[in-house]
């Protein structure tokens, strides 16, 4: 497997990389894909999907998934947990220790190997907050 190529295509997954890098707060492929075009104008949402999947294979990013929601990606790939408006579905940072999962064996974890963790955490955001205080006036 040693013949994987990256010429076809590594001009769209750059683009893809670096707006996605870009748009930093953790973008869906919707919005990597709007900020791709700026870059090569006929990329297609298809190409955008495909490269993400790649990029998030290859270790350059990583996708956030939980139910009902879209799929956002991050290019920080270091350990870190989220937050995850349960309002309106944006995600952000959250600055509390991460998960350690080094020192977890097999033994422990069902017979899995470990080899990554993804906390999510569910709230309001600001924005939806605010949103709410002046709605709920009138209930
Ligand atoms: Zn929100
Ligand atoms: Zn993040």
């Amino acid at each position: 497997m040693q013949s994987l190529p990256l010429r076809r295509g590594s001009k769209q997954k750059k683009a893809v990389l670096s707006a996605a890098k870009c748009l930093c707060n953790h973008p869906t492929a919707q919005e990597i894909y709007f900020k791709a075009r700026e870059d090569i104008l006929n990329i297609s949402f298809s190409t955008v999907y495909r490269n993400l999947g790649i990029l998030v294979e290859e270790g350059d990013l990583i996708s956030i998934t939980s139910a009902g929601s879209e799929v956002h990606y991050d290019h920080i790939v270091k350990n870190h947990c989220h937050i995850q408006c349960r309002s309106c579905g944006k995600v952000r940072d959250l600055d509390v220790p991460a998960v350690d999962f080094n020192g977890i064996l097999p033994s422990d974890a069902s017979g899995f190997t470990v080899d990554g963790v993804c906390v999510t955490f569910t709230g309001t955001c600001e924005e939806c907050n605010s949103k709410m205080d002046t709605k709920g006036e009138q209930g």
